[in-house]
């Protein structure tokens, strides 16, 4: 039991990678708060499962990590429910793919404003907390995309992932030395977020991978829940690849 009395707040729990974390989280014993913004009925479903399984305490929060007053709000929730915040997990995101020529600027700043600036939000409120405790850590989940470009199609996704990294290196500094900050840069992953992807797509992908296959998001999860733990105290302001040895042309 990894994390026994941690209590951990995970942005995006309701579905795919975040969803797995909440479960191999509570499963090494931590307290998890089960952050979502649309999906109501698989955030009940978690938080059940994780209570019938684990006897998890947790607290389920919807909040939009677009605004900020909501986040404000899930974070003094959670303050109030647990008296802290241990562990961060910045998980939450959207990508979607369009053509370079139908991308607007709006379709641009609602990326940006979900998974950069919503992961710079949650992480300014959380950490005012963490350090008031001088103690904490912040696990920022990036992407391949952030280094490697697959289709201009995801620009302003790959954009915003690049930036996290950026908040990753920025946010250690920053925070140092009580909080550690790193990241995960998952690599093609089998979730929602793929869904849209042809047989041939995937196939082409999975040629550029030594292992030959998407991860599957437990894979991911696992490595975030050891980034979690005591056993990762003196890793900080690191970017973690986990993508099956992908060989970027
Ligand atoms: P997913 O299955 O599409 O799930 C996305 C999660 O983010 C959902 O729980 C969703 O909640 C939440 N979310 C989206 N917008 C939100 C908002 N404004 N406020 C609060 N929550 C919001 O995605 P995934 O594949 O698990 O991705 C998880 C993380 O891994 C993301 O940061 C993603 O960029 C990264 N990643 C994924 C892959 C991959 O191949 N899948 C590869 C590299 C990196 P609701 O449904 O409740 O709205």
């Amino acid at each position: 039991m990894k994390l026994k009395n941690k209590t951990i707040l995970i942005t995006g729990a309701s579905r795919g990678i975040g969803y797995q974390t909440a479960y191999e989280v509570a499963k090494e014993g931590a307290n998890v708060i089960i952050n979502y913004n649309n999906s109501i009925k698989q955030a009940k479903e978690l938080e059940q499962l994780l209570k019938k399984e684990f006897d998890t305490k947790t607290l389920l929060v919807k909040a939009d990590i677009k605004n900020e007053q909501e986040i404000i709000e899930m974070v003094n929730n959670s303050i109030k429910h647990f008296q802290k915040i241990d562990v961060l997990i910045n998980n939450a995101a959207i990508c979607k793919d369009t053509t370079f020529e139908d991308k607007t600027k709006e379709n641009f700043m609602e990326i940006l404003e979900t998974n950069l600036v919503g992961t710079f939000l949650v992480s300014k409120h959380v950490s005012h907390h963490m350090l008031k405790e001088k103690s904490g850590k912040i696990i920022n989940i990036a992407s391949t995309n952030a280094t490697y470009s697959y289709y201009p199609e995801s620009l302003d996704y790959d954009a915003s992932k690049a930036g996290i990294i950026s908040l990753t290196h920025n946010l250690a500094l920053h925070l140092s030395p009580y909080i550690t900050v790193n990241a995960v840069s998952p690599g093609w992953t089998k979730t929602d977020m793929n869904k849209e992807l042809s047989k041939e797509q995937i196939e082409k992908e999975e040629e550029k991978i030594l292992l030959k296959r998407f991860a599957q998001p437990q894979e991911i999860a696992k490595v975030i829940t050891f980034l979690s733990s005591d056993d990762a105290n003196y890793i900080n302001n690191q970017i973690i690849n986990v993508d099956g040895g992908e060989k970027y042309e």
